[in-house]
């Protein structure tokens, strides 16, 4: 079997998320830190950031957000962050919801190596990217990165209807790049949503393993990678 085709996830496969979205939440905190007497204690601040992140991961992906804006949602979040916390100050969370938003846009960054990994594998293979998440979100961090210098093809769960570990979320990129699945390669850092839905659709599933997820038990990857450029020892230039 030879490879033609590799997709990757996108959030801390390619990008960055989690760095970003840390930075912007903190700096946002801090900021607003004069206001919210409860965050002084570094606790109340780590926790808000902890739900802020949880509802993200919990939130539904497949279908568009209901909100006007992506600041909009930030917002929304914000809020149930907030509660959670017991803070239920509505125009503090809406001014953090404004300031991460700003924030995130301003930070988002791909992975050091990931330019030239992605540079060296474009020569000789064609590469796309399937990915969890809200359409307008994904699409903001694309057009900040300069992806779509590398990446021939995007597609975001919001806009597909459905969301990995569901095999179907590669019906329309196998459909795209017209080859069979198993000369399709799948990249990404989710353990239980990334390697089922790989394995699933018939791809070669490739778990980059940051060394914060726990391993998945029922569903063992065909590679495993610490770092986007061993990809290149797996994936030798064609020509
Ligand atoms: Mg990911």
């Amino acid at each position: 079997m030879s490879i033609r085709v590799i997709l990757f996830d996108l959030d801390e496969t390619l990008v960055d998320t989690v760095k970003s979205s840390l930075t912007a939440t903190r700096r946002a905190l801090d900021y607003l830190s004069p206001r919210i007497p409860e965050i002084d204690s570094g606790t109340v601040a780590d926790q808000l950031v902890k739900e802020y992140m949880k509802i993200w991961e919990a939130a539904d992906k497949t279908r568009p957000h209901p909100f006007d804006s992506a600041e909009e949602l930030r917002i929304h979040f914000c809020r149930q962050a907030f509660e959670k916390v017991d803070i239920r100050d509505h125009s503090v969370a809406d001014e953090a919801g404004k300031l991460v938003s700003q924030w995130s846009r301003e930070n988002h960054a791909l992975f050091p190596e990931a330019e030239e990994v992605l540079r060296t594998l474009g020569r000789s293979y064609r590469l796309g990217v399937v990915s969890n998440g809200f359409s307008e979100i994904q699409r903001e961090k694309i057009e900040a990165t300069g992806l779509d210098r590398f990446i021939e093809e995007f597609w975001i769960s919001s806009d597909l209807g459905v969301e990995k570990p569901d095999p179907r979320v590669f019906d329309r990129a196998i459909e795209h790049f017209g080859v069979p699945p198993n000369e399709m390669a799948y990249v990404g850092d989710n353990p239980h949503k990334d390697v089922p839905a790989a394995q699933g659709a018939g791809l070669m599933a490739i778990w980059y393993d940051h060394g914060t997820r726990t391993p998945s038990q029922d569903h063992t990857p065909d590679h495993t990678i610490t770092n986007l450029r061993e990809l290149l020892a797996i994936f030798s230039e064609k020509r």
